[in-house]
């Protein structure tokens, strides 16, 4: 079996009046779980339509499972499961009559659905019609279609949007119990914060164009942002008269907020720690996700304006 479950090389895809991927190259390694990232119109749901063969690239080359998406058959879709952004259902059909029809479409045994239904938690839900549901149990209905087939793939395109925090916290848990079955997941999503526990792999889109893509620690190591630090004092200004050198970024009545280059934090964390009663506590804070986006952002846009 491919180490990567896609591969995506010189990757265009031109519309009329707009290229809305234009050079892209990337791998997502199997049994991962990538989150893509991007602004609106970045190209995120036009790479997840290449990877599921729904449309195909103006010129590079996709390959999915090994195989070439836009002419594989019914064997490879049955491997890969997808949640489009806006899922639709049909609101007279129940649940469970909706799950058995698509299970029908999609070629795949209809006595998947009971135990499907009870994966999502829509068990008691099941012979009720659609149109009674909520945004979050019709979000959980749409997992269950995307597990049709027990694929090897699952493409998630923005799940949790319009879903509260508990419900986008269960969605999350349901989709890493998957990860820890083997399933490789491609997240798109504009939550940051809550996919970055979550995320092997970041892919960020900006424009069309591959930004950056790595792992959180590679991405931090390559932003080389800094590490902030919070120090929490009952005398800030005799403390921050020890701190010559060292950026100080705010200063609160009894807190003290710093920015340290990734390469000095021990250093600086050994200086703090060896300041005694003057320092009560401190707190590190690594740069998160919506830093490294913002960053990687940041640089294309001022690229794309000095060119
Ligand atoms: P969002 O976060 O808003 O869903 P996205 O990152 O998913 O955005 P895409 O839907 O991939 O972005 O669109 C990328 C660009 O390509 C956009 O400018 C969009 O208008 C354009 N585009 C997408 N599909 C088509 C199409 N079928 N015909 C013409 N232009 C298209």
């Amino acid at each position: 079996m491919s180490d990567f479950s896609c591969v995506v090389e010189q990757v265009v895809k031109r519309y009329p009046r707009h290229c809305a991927l234009d050079g892209v190259t990337l791998s997502v390694p199997s049994g991962a779980c990538v989150a893509l990232l991007g602004h609106n119109g970045a190209g995120k749901t036009t790479l997840m339509k290449l990877l599921l063969g729904l449309t195909r690239p103006s010129s590079g080359r996709v390959r999915v499972l090994a195989e070439d998406p836009a002419a594989a058959g019914a064997g490879f879709r049955r491997q890969i499961g997808f949640l489009p952004e806006s899922v639709t259902f049909y609101d007279e059909m129940t649940g469970q009559d909706t799950l058995a029809y698509l299970a029908r479409l999609k070629g795949v045994d209809r006595q998947q659905c009971v135990a499907l239904l009870a994966q999502v938690g829509l068990t008691e839900a099941a012979d009720r019609r659609v149109k009674t549901y909520s945004k979050g149990m019709r979000q959980r209905l749409g997992l269950a279609q995307a597990l049709l087939g027990r694929p090897r793939l699952l493409l998630l395109d923005e799940p949790t949007t319009g879903l509260d925090p508990i419900l986008r916290q269960e969605f999350y848990r349901m989709v890493l119990a998957l990860r820890g079955q083997g399933v490789t997941i491609v997240l798109s999503s504009h939550l940051l914060t809550e996919l970055e526990a979550r995320t092997d792999l970041a892919i960020i889109l900006r424009q069309g164009r591959l930004a950056a893509t790595g792992s959180l620690e590679a991405l931090r190591l390559q932003a080389d942002l800094p590490v902030r630090i919070r120090v929490s004092s009952e005398q800030p200004q005799s403390l921050s008269e020890q701190l010559a050198g060292i950026r100080i970024v705010r200063s609160e009545e009894k807190m003290l907020h710093l920015a340290v280059p990734v390469q000095e934090k021990m250093t600086v964390v050994r200086h703090l720690t060896s300041l005694g009663p003057l320092v009560n506590d401190l707190d590190i804070q690594l740069p998160t996700l919506d830093d490294l986006y913002h960053h990687f952002g940041h640089l294309q846009s001022e690229e794309s304006s000095a060119a």
